[in-house]
Protein backbone atom coordinates (compact mmCIF):
# COMPACT_ATOMS: atom_id res chain seq x y z
CA UNK A 1 0.00 0.00 0.00
CA UNK A 2 1.42 3.50 -1.20
CA UNK A 3 0.41 6.65 1.21
CA UNK A 4 -2.00 7.73 -1.18
CA UNK A 5 -4.08 4.83 0.59
CA UNK A 6 -4.45 6.47 3.99
CA UNK A 7 -5.44 9.73 5.38
CA UNK A 8 -2.46 10.82 6.05
CA UNK A 9 -1.64 12.08 2.72
CA UNK A 10 -4.68 13.88 2.52
CA UNK A 11 -4.52 15.35 5.88
CA UNK A 12 -0.37 16.39 5.23
CA UNK A 13 -1.48 18.28 2.10
CA UNK A 14 -4.38 20.56 4.10
CA UNK A 15 -4.25 23.20 6.77
CA UNK A 16 -7.82 22.87 8.21
CA UNK A 17 -7.30 25.95 10.41
CA UNK A 18 -7.37 27.57 6.57
CA UNK A 19 -9.52 25.31 4.86
CA UNK A 20 -13.21 24.32 5.47
CA UNK A 21 -12.80 20.53 4.04
CA UNK A 22 -13.37 18.13 6.80
CA UNK A 23 -10.28 16.47 8.68
CA UNK A 24 -11.70 13.28 8.52
CA UNK A 25 -13.10 10.37 10.97
CA UNK A 26 -13.86 6.51 10.93
CA UNK A 27 -16.92 5.64 8.61
CA UNK A 28 -20.16 3.84 10.16
CA UNK A 29 -20.43 1.45 8.11
CA UNK A 30 -23.46 -1.19 6.90
CA UNK A 31 -25.32 0.98 4.55
CA UNK A 32 -24.52 0.55 1.32
CA UNK A 33 -21.12 2.31 -0.10
CA UNK A 34 -21.72 5.97 -1.63
CA UNK A 35 -20.36 7.45 -4.21
CA UNK A 36 -20.19 11.31 -4.97
CA UNK A 37 -18.89 13.49 -8.06
CA UNK A 38 -17.40 16.96 -7.68
CA UNK A 39 -16.97 19.79 -9.95
CA UNK A 40 -13.45 21.24 -8.78
CA UNK A 41 -12.72 24.63 -10.83
CA UNK A 42 -9.13 24.27 -9.48
CA UNK A 43 -6.07 25.59 -11.62
CA UNK A 44 -7.15 23.04 -14.24
CA UNK A 45 -10.60 22.14 -14.09
CA UNK A 46 -12.21 18.79 -13.29
CA UNK A 47 -14.59 16.17 -11.86
CA UNK A 48 -13.36 14.40 -8.97
CA UNK A 49 -15.39 10.90 -8.61
CA UNK A 50 -15.03 9.17 -5.67
CA UNK A 51 -16.14 5.67 -4.34
CA UNK A 52 -16.56 4.68 -0.50
CA UNK A 53 -14.62 1.61 -0.31
CA UNK A 54 -14.79 1.09 3.43
CA UNK A 55 -13.82 4.29 5.75
CA UNK A 56 -12.57 6.37 2.62
CA UNK A 57 -13.70 7.57 -0.25
CA UNK A 58 -11.38 6.20 -2.90
CA UNK A 59 -10.85 9.33 -5.58
CA UNK A 60 -10.27 9.90 -9.34
CA UNK A 61 -9.74 13.20 -10.70
CA UNK A 62 -11.65 12.73 -14.36
CA UNK A 63 -10.50 15.65 -16.56
CA UNK A 64 -13.52 15.77 -18.55
CA UNK A 65 -16.00 14.21 -16.22
CA UNK A 66 -18.10 11.15 -16.51
CA UNK A 67 -19.99 10.41 -19.82
CA UNK A 68 -22.89 8.50 -19.96
CA UNK A 69 -22.19 7.21 -23.46
CA UNK A 70 -20.56 3.68 -24.16
CA UNK A 71 -18.57 5.24 -26.59
CA UNK A 72 -16.54 7.88 -24.31
CA UNK A 73 -13.59 6.67 -22.48
CA UNK A 74 -12.97 8.80 -19.68
CA UNK A 75 -9.44 9.15 -18.26
CA UNK A 76 -9.61 8.96 -14.44
CA UNK A 77 -6.37 9.26 -12.75
CA UNK A 78 -5.99 8.12 -8.98
CA UNK A 79 -5.77 10.96 -6.21
CA UNK A 80 -5.22 10.42 -2.53
CA UNK A 81 -8.18 8.71 -0.54
CA UNK A 82 -10.43 10.91 0.86
CA UNK A 83 -12.59 11.16 4.00
CA UNK A 84 -16.48 10.30 3.71
CA UNK A 85 -17.46 13.37 4.92
CA UNK A 86 -15.89 14.86 1.68
CA UNK A 87 -19.18 13.53 0.16
CA UNK A 88 -20.70 16.69 2.09
CA UNK A 89 -18.18 18.84 0.89
CA UNK A 90 -19.07 22.23 -1.55
CA UNK A 91 -17.43 25.60 -1.53
CA UNK A 92 -14.44 27.17 -1.87
CA UNK A 93 -10.94 26.13 -0.71
CA UNK A 94 -8.62 29.59 -0.23
CA UNK A 95 -6.37 30.77 -2.53
CA UNK A 96 -2.67 29.11 -1.89
CA UNK A 97 -4.21 25.83 -0.48
CA UNK A 98 -4.08 22.45 -1.79
CA UNK A 99 -6.89 22.43 -4.47
CA UNK A 100 -7.55 26.07 -4.24
CA UNK A 101 -10.75 26.63 -6.13
CA UNK A 102 -14.60 26.17 -6.26
CA UNK A 103 -16.12 22.94 -5.76
CA UNK A 104 -19.91 21.25 -6.10
CA UNK A 105 -21.27 17.99 -5.27
CA UNK A 106 -22.59 17.57 -8.82
CA UNK A 107 -23.96 14.15 -8.34
CA UNK A 108 -24.12 11.75 -5.53
CA UNK A 109 -25.61 8.30 -4.41
CA UNK A 110 -25.27 4.59 -3.76
CA UNK A 111 -23.43 2.30 -5.16
CA UNK A 112 -23.23 -1.52 -5.76
CA UNK A 113 -20.03 -3.47 -6.87
CA UNK A 114 -20.49 -5.89 -9.60
CA UNK A 115 -17.23 -7.33 -9.99
CA UNK A 116 -17.28 -11.31 -10.48
CA UNK A 117 -14.54 -13.92 -10.68
CA UNK A 118 -14.74 -16.36 -13.91
CA UNK A 119 -16.21 -18.40 -11.69
CA UNK A 120 -19.29 -15.84 -11.46
CA UNK A 121 -18.49 -15.53 -7.50
CA UNK A 122 -18.36 -11.96 -6.26
CA UNK A 123 -14.89 -10.01 -5.87
CA UNK A 124 -14.51 -7.45 -3.22
CA UNK A 125 -14.53 -4.35 -4.35
CA UNK A 126 -11.26 -3.38 -2.89
CA UNK A 127 -9.68 -6.68 -4.52
CA UNK A 128 -11.27 -5.83 -7.89
CA UNK A 129 -9.53 -2.26 -7.69
CA UNK A 130 -6.37 -3.38 -6.58
CA UNK A 131 -6.77 -5.80 -9.70
CA UNK A 132 -6.73 -2.95 -11.70
CA UNK A 133 -10.63 -3.76 -13.16
CA UNK A 134 -13.75 -2.73 -11.01
CA UNK A 135 -17.52 -2.84 -12.18
CA UNK A 136 -20.22 -1.16 -10.51
CA UNK A 137 -23.66 0.00 -10.45
CA UNK A 138 -24.52 3.77 -9.29
CA UNK A 139 -27.75 5.18 -8.47
CA UNK A 140 -27.66 8.43 -8.28
CA UNK A 141 -29.40 11.33 -9.00
CA UNK A 142 -28.35 11.76 -12.66
CA UNK A 143 -25.91 8.87 -12.86
CA UNK A 144 -27.67 5.70 -13.37
CA UNK A 145 -26.76 2.52 -14.52
CA UNK A 146 -23.04 0.63 -14.72
CA UNK A 147 -19.98 1.80 -15.04
CA UNK A 148 -16.58 0.59 -15.02
CA UNK A 149 -12.95 1.52 -13.80
CA UNK A 150 -9.96 -0.25 -15.38
CA UNK A 151 -6.34 0.53 -14.87
CA UNK A 152 -4.17 0.90 -18.35
CA UNK A 153 -0.93 1.95 -17.02
CA UNK A 154 0.91 1.68 -13.77
CA UNK A 155 1.54 -1.06 -11.59
CA UNK A 156 -0.31 -2.79 -8.94
CA UNK A 157 1.03 -0.87 -6.24
CA UNK A 158 0.11 2.33 -7.53
CA UNK A 159 1.83 5.75 -6.96
CA UNK A 160 2.70 8.33 -9.93
CA UNK A 161 1.72 7.78 -13.67
CA UNK A 162 -1.09 4.99 -12.69
CA UNK A 163 -3.87 5.85 -15.40
CA UNK A 164 -7.46 4.40 -15.24
CA UNK A 165 -10.18 4.84 -17.90
CA UNK A 166 -14.01 5.51 -16.68
CA UNK A 167 -16.55 3.94 -18.94
CA UNK A 168 -20.25 3.81 -19.26
CA UNK A 169 -21.41 0.57 -20.11
CA UNK A 170 -24.58 -0.35 -22.17
CA UNK A 171 -27.81 -0.30 -20.13
CA UNK A 172 -30.72 1.33 -19.98
CA UNK A 173 -28.62 4.57 -18.21
CA UNK A 174 -26.74 5.03 -21.43
CA UNK A 175 -26.98 7.62 -23.57
CA UNK A 176 -25.23 8.56 -27.14
CA UNK A 177 -27.77 12.00 -28.01
CA UNK A 178 -24.51 14.02 -27.65
CA UNK A 179 -25.60 15.29 -24.14
CA UNK A 180 -24.11 12.69 -22.20
CA UNK A 181 -21.00 14.54 -20.57
CA UNK A 182 -22.22 17.84 -18.67
CA UNK A 183 -20.53 21.43 -19.07
CA UNK A 184 -18.63 22.29 -16.06
CA UNK A 185 -19.88 25.33 -15.70
CA UNK A 186 -23.58 25.59 -16.66
CA UNK A 187 -23.61 22.71 -14.31
CA UNK A 188 -25.61 22.59 -10.89
CA UNK A 189 -25.13 21.43 -7.73
CA UNK A 190 -27.00 18.17 -6.69
CA UNK A 191 -27.31 19.33 -3.08
CA UNK A 192 -27.55 22.88 -3.36
CA UNK A 193 -29.07 23.69 -7.11
CA UNK A 194 -25.73 26.19 -7.61
CA UNK A 195 -23.10 26.49 -10.23
CA UNK A 196 -19.36 26.96 -9.21
CA UNK A 197 -19.71 30.96 -10.38
CA UNK A 198 -22.69 31.36 -7.30
CA UNK A 199 -20.72 28.82 -4.91
CA UNK A 200 -17.78 31.31 -5.60
CA UNK A 201 -20.14 34.92 -5.30
CA UNK A 202 -21.58 33.51 -2.10
CA UNK A 203 -18.72 32.48 -0.85
CA UNK A 204 -16.93 36.11 -1.04
CA UNK A 205 -20.04 37.81 -0.07
CA UNK A 206 -19.89 35.72 3.39
CA UNK A 207 -16.40 36.58 4.01
CA UNK A 208 -16.96 40.37 3.28
CA UNK A 209 -19.73 40.23 6.23
MN1 LIG B 1 -10.05 17.95 -7.27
Amino acid sequence: MTDRNTLRTYRGKRDFDRTKEPRGRPGSGGQKPRFVVQIHDASTMHFDFRLQVGDVLKSWSVPKGPSSDPGDKRLALPTEDHPLEYEEFEGVIPEGQYGGGTVIIWDHGTYRPLSHDRRARPVPFDEALEHGHATFWLDGSKLHGKYALTRFRGGKDGGEGESWLLVKAKDEGARTNGRATPDPRRARSVRSGRTLRQVATESRGAKRR
